[in-house]
Order: structure tokens, then C-alpha cells, then sequence
């Protein structure tokens, strides 16, 4: 660790007292001076800069693969840190590179695509942009609905910091700006485009999301997966069409996926361990024209989740077994089975490396304070394009959340008052100054601690 960082025994009681009555965030005793200037750092850098930035992200969002203005004020914004930077990679993917000396290679992701959401969070830097939707043509507004312009915010600010102290690290830092997190599009997309090759193969790869159901501030960080894996997966059933008033003639499909649908929800309850997390969802479930008109075909449309590779199979297998023997079971022929398609575009799980977790969380408590950093294992099974970054080869990765709600908000809702909003919502938001802060503060520890000869 740096000096900025470096416990300093002679001044750690001064420090306590110096700062004991200031508006400094309060943390651990074990703080040192240089962890106290550190955070002062970074709140002047938010008071100068930052802020002003974040607040220009939230009111510019762009959706996933147009976010050409985003990766352009970062291109410029990183490459006036001081940093090596390459533009279009993967489509609007930037690579920032700054090498440091001997030592590691260390990886930290920002995810940079906004939603097509209209704002009703009622801010004052509320957006009211709009785009054409690549998938539908649409116009539709525009929102930075998940938060990840508190990540790109806090990596131009660990940019910053970093390059402002590069006396207290060494090896070689890779900044990545990544584009279409929220389709699971960019990581890959990036990682097509030669990353590894292009601009060598990192040692560690880091992320952080910013949470609207944590406390602002707060760093949880769990040795387990804090996002899952992800598949879809599409039941085609052939049935044989017939009058509705009289079934007996043909194979009714509805009646058919209907079966199929309640018995995948054995799979999850009865197949699986019961502390082994996973879903199979039917989000979708299409057939038929008409009241009369028995179909001749039904489709049923899947999200299939995990956190390793074991439940997926035993996921995606029974998923087929159940599908074609449950048509065996409406007396189909051999060649109308149910047809299960697996599609190729999955996710895997995130999953930290947890030797590697349990050191960043050491030195969070050491240098940000114990009171700040949390375990919560997550209780959702949303997915992250973060994986692709990780796996296939392995890179030892951990992946944290900083809270962005404010405490009082979680205690209005207690009592009865306006719920906090989830990410995605139209009223989402989050505090900024806390999670863009802690965002950086977090990274540039972690980074601290793995960049060393
Ligand atoms: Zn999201
Ligand atoms: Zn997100």
C-alpha cells in the first residue's frame, strides 16, 4: 500500500482528533491520516469536477450500442487524466491504459448504456432525452435507469486519483468503458474484438454496481456469486389443430404447454438441493387464433437462471426431459415431440474469486472502516455481461456494490412512506455524491492493494 494509504501509527491519534468533529465521513478508528486525505481527495474532486460530470451523464443517457457522445466525453475525460486511450473497441467500448512500472495487471470495468425509460423520478437533472430504439425503430426516451453513470462517474475519478499517485502503485492499470451491459452485448463484444490480445490479459478484473437497495455508500462484497448465470430457452410443441368442440379430434398444445409449464416448476423445487439457488421462469406462452379453434402449435418463451455450471445442467436437461416426454405423455408421435432450443447467447454466472474478495475486504475495513462494508448475499438472480470479461481464460474477479439510497429513504418506507425504487424503474435514483465517492474510494483501495511489484 501507498503512502496515501499507509498506516502511520505516530499520527493516527492526532488524525482522530483533527477530524473528530469535521463533516468527514465517519469511519473506523484504524483510519490513517492518508485514508482521511484520500477521502478528501476525491470529495474535492467531486466538488470540482465529478459532480458536474455525473450530472451531465444522468441528463445525456444513451441506449445500449449508440452510446457514442458517453464514450467520447470518456475517451476525452481518461485520456486527460493521463491515460493511453483506444476508441471503438467492440463498437463504443474504450480501453484506458496506464502503465505504471513492474507488477500486475489490474482490470476495472465501468458499464456506461442508459434504458429505454422515461424519467419520472421528478430530479431537477431528470432526463428527458430520446433515441431511436435499434431493436423496434421507435423513438423512446432515454434514462440512466440502472445506475451506470455513477460507474462511468467513479471511473474518471479513480482515473484520476490513480494517475495523481503513481508513486504509490505499481504495474499496469486497464480502464474499460463498456458498452450495452443491459443487452449482455458489450463485454462480449469487446472481448471479440482482441482485448487480451490487443492490450494484454489482465491479472485481476474488477467491477462495481451501484445499488439502490443498499444503504449509500455501503460496500457489500460477498465470496459467492452476486450475479447469475443466464439462458434462454424457446419449447416449440406441435399439437394437431381441430374444432373446439370437439378436442377428441386433434392434440391440443395449450393444454399440453400448459402441462409443461407446471411441471418445469418441479425442477427448481424437487430436483435441485434446496439451498442451491436457480429459476425457471416462463415469460412467454403463445397459441392460438381463436375461442373455437384448437392450435396447432403453442411457444413457450424461458429465462433459466444459476450460479454454476452443475445446476445449469441439471436445469437445462430436465428442462428438455420434461418438454419431450411430457409430449409422449399427450400421445404424440416420435417426430412431433416438443422441440427445446438452447440459445447460444447465455450468460455465466459471476462468481468472485473468494481468496481475492476476502482481501479487498480486509482492506476496505482497514482503510474505509468496518461499519461500511457489509455481506449481504444477493437475494435476486439477475444476470451480468461482466463474466465474459472473467472467464474462458479465468481471471481472478471480484465484483462489489456500492449502496446509492440515502438511510432516511429506507426508514420513510418502513413507516409506511414511498417505497425505495428498484433499478429499472421509471422513479429511479440514486444519491450521488455518496456512491460516486465511495465508488472511487473503493476502487482506488482495491487497486492499492493488488498494484504492487
Ligand atoms: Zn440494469
Ligand atoms: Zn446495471
Amino acid at each position: 500500500m501507498g503512502n496515501i494509504m499507509r498506516n502511520s501509527f505516530t499520527i493516527i491519534s492526532f488524525t482522530a482528533l483533527l477530524f473528530a468533529s469535521s463533516a468527514l465521513p465517519v469511519s473506523s478508528q484504524a483510519q490513517t491520516l492518508q485514508d482521511q486525505t484520500l477521502q478528501e481527495m476525491i470529495a474535492q474532486d467531486y466538488d470540482e469536477h465529478l459532480g458536474a460530470l455525473f450530472d451531465h451523464f444522468h441528463r445525456n443517457p444513451e441506449l445500449s450500442l449508440l452510446e457514442h457522445k458517453t464514450a467520447a466525453r470518456m475517451a476525452v475525460e481518461l485520456r486527460d487524466a493521463g491515460f493511453d486511450v483506444t476508441e471503438g473497441v467492440g463498437g463504443t467500448g474504450v480501453v484506458a491504459m496506464l502503465k505504471n512500472g513492474v507488477g500486475p495487471m489490474v482490470m476495472m470495468r465501468a458499464d456506461m448504456d442508459g434504458l429505454p425509460v422515461e424519467e419520472k423520478s421528478g430530479l431537477e437533472n431528470a432526463s428527458v432525452a430520446t433515441q431511436s430504439d435499434p431493436i423496434t425503430g421507435n423513438t423512446v426516451p432515454v434514462m440512466h435507469a440502472c445506475g451506470h453513470d455513477v460507474h462511468i462517474t467513479s471511473l474518471v475519478g479513480t482515473a484520476r486519483r490513480m494517475a495523481a499517485n503513481t508513486d504509490e502503485w505499481s504495474g499496469t492499470l486497464m480502464l474499460i468503458v463498456q458498452p450495452a451491459e443491459e443487452r449482455v452485448l458489450g463485454a462480449r463484444a469487446m472481448r471479440e474484438d482482441n482485448l487480451w490480445l490487443r492490450f494484454g490479459k489482465p491479472d485481476y478484473a474488477l467491477a462495481f454496481h451501484v445499488a439502490a437497495e443498499n444503504e449509500a455508500g455501503k460496500i457489500n462484497v460477498t465470496e459467492g456469486s452476486p450475479y447469475a448465470g443466464a439462458d434462454t430457452v424457446d419449447i416449440i410443441i406441435k399439437g394437431v389443430g381441430a374444432h373446439g368442440a370437439s378436442p377428441h379430434a386433434g392434440k391440443d398444445p395449450v393444454v399440453l404447454g400448459s402441462q409443461i409449464v407446471l411441471a418445469l416448476q418441479t425442477l427448481v423445487a424437487r430436483e435441485l438441493s434446496p439451498r442451491q439457488p436457480g429459476v425457471v421462469t416462463v415469460g412467454s406462452f403463445h397459441a392460438g387464433s381463436k375461442h373455437n379453434i384448437i392450435s396447432d402449435s403453442a411457444h413457450l418463451q424461458l429465462t433459466v437462471r444459476n450460479t454454476n455450471e452443475a445446476t445449469r445442467k441439471i436445469l437445462l436437461e430436465g428442462i428438455e426431459r420434461i418438454a419431450v416426454n411430457m409430449g409422449r405423455v399427450a400421445g404424440l408421435p416420435e417426430d412431433m415431440l416438443p422441440e427445446v432450443i438452447i440459445s447460444e447467447e447465455n450468460v455465466p454466472p459471476t462468481v468472485n474469486n473468494p481468496e481475492l474478495a476476502r482481501r479487498l475486504r480486509a482492506a476496505w475495513i482497514e482503510h474505509i472502516g468496518a461499519s461500511e462494508v457489509t455481506e449481504q448475499p444477493t437475494s435476486g438472480m439477475g444476470a451480468e455481461d461482466f463474466p465474459f470479461f472473467t472467464v474462458d481464460p479465468d481471471i481472478a474477479s471480484v465484483y462489489w456494490a456500492i449502496g446509492g439510497t440515502p438511510k432516511e429513504d429506507f426508514e420513510r418506507a418502513a413507516a409506511g412512506g414511498e417505497p425505495v425504487p428498484s433499478h429499472h424503474s421509471p422513479l429511479f435514483k440514486i444519491t450521488p455524491r455518496p456512491a460516486v465517492t465511495r465508488g472511487v474510494e473503493s476502487t482506488v483501495v482495491a487497486l492499492m492493494t493488488l498494484l504492487k511489484d
